[in-house]
């Protein structure tokens, strides 16, 4: 069918003010951004709606872009027609006799918007209803169970018609809420975590440490590629990668092995707190969930976020790991993170970490350590790589 426009719904109709303005930028601004490569199209909001004038676009392509913009609730295409009984008889047939299959029942829903039409919505719908059965042999009217919904709108801005809604994904525009830095792991919990924080308007930085040559470069290489996974739902994603084996190597040799994995992550937390600060994000996110393996109890939690002032946002925490992966299928994380590649945190475990590690205890260890200048070594030697939408250079196998 040549659709005309893409008529874009958002919710969270709670917003009032100010804040709805700025919900309205932002997303006004993130649907042009996907739509960059749409040269053609037209970006618009009018009373409360978006419109996306296709110009010729591909009206398949352009709505697959639109549902990985978050704070949009549906989209609908649609045909645009003069406000008259003609071409809005017209526009209707043209578009019933478009679908495919050939649908056998329809009902018509007018909703005018504009009053200043002078035909009220009900007899719209009968009109346009008679034109339908006149001009299409065996269609019948179904009000209740219809296989074609037509809906017809009559606004200032235009006269719309339209036979299909599509949902989105919901939530706020990406740069809504400000910035969190996200500890990406290559797992398959925290690229959701990532997720579903960009889901409430953040603007998400990535942290990844990782032990060369203990890891491999394919094991960075994964990362930098979920991070990419990422980009789909909310643009570019800086990552900042931390050298970590001096300070896991420092742990190994100065602390109780079953302590290794506490001290490292209060390290982790130092210096993505540092890292945060330095770029204005206010928040950390990790991919922790309550009882999932034994180093996420509550002690543990509370020993390790004893290190930092920074809120730290757990988005998965109140999930199950179902509902995990099938967020990770849903987001196309999930096949790469499920690859075999060696995690920091797997190379150094010990065989009985403490699964209620105590903040006395951990403290007392890290005292044989020199914490201040390893964590401002590390935050020297991180590294800062923009990952953009664009294929990258693949690294087939460098060491
Ligand atoms: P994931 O599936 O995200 O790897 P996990 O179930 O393996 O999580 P842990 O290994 O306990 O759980 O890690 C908990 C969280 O700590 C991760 O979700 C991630 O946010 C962070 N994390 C772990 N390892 C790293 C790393 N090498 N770099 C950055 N963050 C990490
Ligand atoms: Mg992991």
């Amino acid at each position: 069918m040549n659709y005309d426009v893409i008529l874009i719904r958002y919710g969270e109709l709670a917003l009032k003010g100010r804040n709805r303005d700025q919900f309205e930028d932002t997303l006004m601004r993130n649907v042009r951004n996907v739509l960059e490569v749409h040269p053609s199209v037209e970006v618009y909001r009018r009373y409360g709606r978006m419109y996306v004038q296709l110009n010729g676009e591909n009206p398949y392509e352009v709505m697959e872009k639109l549902q990985a913009v978050f704070g949009i609730t549906s989209i609908s295409p649609t045909i645009q027609v003069e406000q008259t009984e003609e071409a809005i008889k017209e526009g209707t047939l043209r578009l019933v006799q478009s679908l495919t299959p050939a649908p056998r029942t329809f009902r018509v829903d007018t909703r005018r918007a504009d009053k200043r039409y002078p035909m009220p919505s009900m007899d719209v719908n009968r009109m346009v209803g008679t034109h339908l059965l006149r001009n299409i042999e065996g269609l019948k009217v179904d009000l209740h169970q219809p296989e074609a919904s037509v809906k017809i709108e009559i606004r200032t801005e235009g006269t719309f018609i339209s036979s299909e809604t599509l949902p989105c994904a919901g939530g706020l525009p990406v740069g809504a809420s400000g910035k969190v830095l996200l500890l990406l792991s290559g797992g398959i919990d925290s690229p959701v975590a990532g997720w579903m924080t960009m889901k409430r308007g953040v603007r998400l930085e990535a942290i990844h440490f990782h032990s060369y040559p203990y890891t491999s470069e394919r094991a960075l290489e994964k990362v930098k590629d979920l991070a990419q996974k990422l980009t789909k739902w909310g643009g570019s994603v800086r990552l900042h990668t931390v050298p970590f084996t001096v300070i896991q190597e420092a742990i190994r040799e100065h602390c109780p092995e079953e302590y290794n994995i506490t001290i490292m992550r209060r390290f982790m937390m130092r210096i993505a707190e540092k890292v945060a600060q330095k770029r204005k994000a206010l928040a950390l996110a990790t991919g922790e969930s309550l009882g999932q393996v034994a180093s996420q109890t509550l002690e543990s939690m509370y020993t390790i976020n004893h290190v930092v002032k920074i809120p730290i946002l757990r988005p998965l925490v109140a999930m199950d790991k179902s509902e995990i992966t099938d967020i990770a299928r849903n987001i196309d994380t999930f096949d790469l993170s499920i690859l075999p590649y060696e995690d920091c945190c797997t190379i150094f475990t010990p065989k009985n970490p403490a699964t209620r590690p105590r903040v006395e205890l951990a403290e007392r260890y890290e005292q044989k350590l020199d914490v201040e200048a390893l964590v401002n070594d590390a935050v020297a030697r991180t590294e800062l790589e923009e990952i953009t939408a664009k294929p990258r250079d693949v690294v087939t196998d460098l060491f």
